[in-house]
């Protein structure tokens, strides 16, 4: 049993991450300035595991207020979850993205320094491959980033390996998240952003619930099967568990993971199977590619199937089944 910070722990992961610490037997303390979420998912959470994860309001970037919490809980590791994630506002507002994205994780590590908490678990992305030149991804492919918010989470790596080479005893982990969907099963915590969404599932769950027109399908003439892009979709509560198998397998120096399940799914694939899987239709369009979207992404797996002993488990429907039952229900 290890206790757990979860920084941004009552956001869209770090909520399903939290189920998934305690039902391991860990405990889960959640940290976050609610700028994308809201306390009552702590008591969501507590209807799911038996117990409400305790939980601190504090913003990332302030190193004493994590400096006390790291201390006053006694924490053994740090899963890093807050940030801001919208690609499109981080090329509109890159300082802001720099400052919490960046500047947060500054803050973290100096934190877990100053109180000798060496393990760190961080919510990375595939975005750090831009357009990979070989596909499905390994982690050894070289990074580059295509925009402000792919900048800040090499950056973030960054930092992590150039800390891991300065000094002995930090266990520093990056997990390189494909596309998280989907809900825990009990429609009770799911993936519910402030203000416009700008992913793919969240979009579609405000069309077919009436909150928006038609779903716009950005190109379909791209080099896939059926022209549409392609994205290796996870079910959020594969990558939460993903996290777990990280904590609960340590090594040393910095280490990156992809979490993905190694499939592809074209955006009609998506929604046709969400038609399919919960007999609801959805009204679509056709629209112009998205500037900055790749046509493929997938991940290598073997990698975390190897060293943490992870695999995604969940198909395309149960996430579609689970991403609509939250929604329905909220
Ligand atoms: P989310 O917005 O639901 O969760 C992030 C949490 O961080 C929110 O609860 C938010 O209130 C909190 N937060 C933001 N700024 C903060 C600050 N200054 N101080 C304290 N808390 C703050 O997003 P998510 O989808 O759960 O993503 C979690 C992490 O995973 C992020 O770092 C994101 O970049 C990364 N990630 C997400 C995806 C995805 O598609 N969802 C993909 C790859 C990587
Ligand atoms: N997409 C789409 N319509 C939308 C939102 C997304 O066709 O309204 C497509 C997008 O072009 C991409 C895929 O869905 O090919 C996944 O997009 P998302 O933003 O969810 O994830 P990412 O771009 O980060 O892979």
């Amino acid at each position: 049993m290890a206790r757990i910070l979860l920084t941004g722990g009552t956001g869209f992961i770090g909520s399903h991450t939290a189920v998934a610490l305690a039902e391991a037997g860990h405990v889960p303390v959640l940290l976050d300035n609610f700028a994308n979420s809201e306390p009552s998912v702590v008591e969501a959470v507590g209807a799911i595991t038996g117990a409400s994860p305790t939980l601190v309001e504090a913003d990332i970037r302030d190193r004493d207020t994590l400096a006390a919490v790291l201390r006053d809980h006694k924490i053994d590791a740090v899963v890093h979850f807050a940030g801001l994630k919208a690609v499109a506002q981080s090329v509109a507002d890159p300082v802001a993205y720099w400052d919490v994205n960046v500047g947060g994780m500054i803050a973290l590590l100096g934190a877990m320094r100053e109180t000798g908490c060496r393990r760190l678990i961080f919510s990375s992305s595939a975005t750090v491959y831009g357009e990979p030149a070989a596909l499905p991804v390994d982690e050894t492919a070289p990074t580059g980033a295509i925009n402000p918010y792919g900048a800040t989470k090499l950056a973030c790596e960054q930092l992590m390996e150039n800390l891991a080479a300065s000094e002995a005893g930090w266990d520093l982990v990056a997990l390189r998240y494909f596309n998280p969907v989907g809900a825990h099963p009990s429609g009770s915590i799911g993936e519910a952003p402030r203000g416009s969404p700008n992913n793919l599932m969240p979009i579609l769950l405000e069309t077919v619930t009436g909150r928006r027109g038609p779903l716009s399908i950005f190109g379909d003439d791209y080099d896939t099967p059926d022209g549409t892009a392609v994205r290796d979709y996870i079910h959020v509560m594969d990558l939460a568990e993903g996290h777990v198998a990280a904590l609960e397998a340590p090594g040393e120096g910095f280490r990156a993971f992809n979490l993905g399940t190694g499939r592809g799914t074209s955006v009609l694939e998506l929604v046709r199977a969400f038609e399919q899987a919960t007999g609801v239709p959805v009204p679509r369009e056709k629209a112009p590619r998205r500037p900055g979207d790749v046509p493929v992404l997938e991940a290598a797996v073997g990698k975390a199937e190897r060293e943490l002993g992870w695999r995604a488990t969940r198909s395309i429907a149960e996430m579609c089944r689970d991403a609509w039952r939250f929604a329905s229900r909220n």
